[in-house]
């Protein structure tokens, strides 16, 4: 039986196998694709301290090393089902069946994509899914940012901070009244439906009386979606499929808990994943020692 059993080797997962395995506790990540999660499409991150200018291959190879040298077990496995039952939990993959006295599920959030050719051609050479980590590259920049909600209108704000000129563009019923900015010009009932360039965007076309629009950024800003909905059952989540926890980060149901981007939580980077991981994992070992 492990102590914990991770659901997701990114940030988050690996982060909570650190603090798993230095307290003694008998660990094992399960990672249904490859140890680095999201971080492994960024181009470049240079806002995660200690490993100034690195890219996101780079830095998902640091986490899978730091994480084996310490002896932390790593199977390539997807979790499919977590089945409570007494005092244990049992987590089923494809082909095994683990039993674990407490489960942190760190399986991230993917990007919502526009599903248009070029999209994934152009990742990083001037399309980005995150204000947050890219803006700063776009600076004093033409930029767009395709929104659908509450968080895409910070971001536009956050990106007309830095930019030229940002574009927002949009097609549901929501308030914009934030982005009365001289630098913002808001495109409403708008879709892109053209992403054009080859090594670098270079312009992007709406269905607005077919607009052609010169960008160097395109900011990609609708809503998260958590595809590990099987994987969450009777656990609380919020209208969007995000777990909901409080500070101690344990969900609904005891001894399972939650860090990184799967969680409901205002900032998704790899600095709050690391916190969560070291979060969850710190309340799993309190909850094994005192229930032994
Ligand atoms: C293009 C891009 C650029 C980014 N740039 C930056 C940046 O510059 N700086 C920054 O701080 N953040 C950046 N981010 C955000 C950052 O990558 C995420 O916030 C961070 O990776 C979240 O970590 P996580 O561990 O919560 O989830 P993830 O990184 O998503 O990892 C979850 C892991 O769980 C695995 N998994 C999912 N389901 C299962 C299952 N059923 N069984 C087993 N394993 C499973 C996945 O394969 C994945 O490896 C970027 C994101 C993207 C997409």
């Amino acid at each position: 039986m492990y102590d914990i059993v991770i659901i997701g080797g990114g940030p988050a997962g690996i982060t909570a196998s650190l603090y798993g395995i230095r307290a003694g506790k008998k660990v094992l990540v399960l990672e249904a694709n490859k140890v680095g999660g999201n971080i492994l499409k960024a181009h470049m991150v240079d806002n995660y301290p200690g490993t100034p200018h690195i890219t996101g291959e780079e830095l998902g190879k640091v986490f899978l090393d730091q994480a084996t040298d310490l002896g932390v077990e790593i199977k390539y496995e997807k979790a499919m089902n977590i089945v409570d039952s007494d005092n244990k939990k049992i987590i089923q993959t494809l082909d095994n069946m683990y039993e674990a006295k407490t489960v942190i599920i760190a399986t991230g959030n993917d990007k919502r994509e526009l599903g248009l050719p070029n999209e994934k051609e152009l990742l990083g050479k001037g399309i980005s899914y995150c204000a947050t980590c890219d803006g700063n590259f776009f600076k004093k920049k033409d930029v767009a940012i395709v929104g659908g909600g509450e968080e895409s209108v910070d971001d536009a704000l956050y990106l007309a901070n830095l930019c030229n000129k940002v574009y927002y563009i949009y097609n549901k019923k929501m308030d914009v009244s934030k982005l009365d900015k001289d630098n913002i010009e808001i495109i409403d009932n708008s879709k892109v439906t053209k992403i054009n360039g080859d090594s670098k965007l270079e312009s992007i076309v709406i269905d607005k009386d077919n607009r052609e629009i010169e960008v160097a950024g395109l900011f990609i800003a609708i809503a998260n979606v958590p595809e590990t909905s099987y994987l969450l059952n009777g656990l609380k989540v919020n209208e969007n499929g995000n777990v909901i926890a409080e500070e101690d980060l344990l969900t609904s149901k005891e001894g399972i808990f939650v860090a990184g981007d799967i969680r409901v939580k205002g900032l998704r980077q790899v600095a709050t994943a690391v916190s969560d991981g070291a979060m969850a994992a710190t309340q799993a070992i309190k909850y094994i020692n005192t229930n032994k």
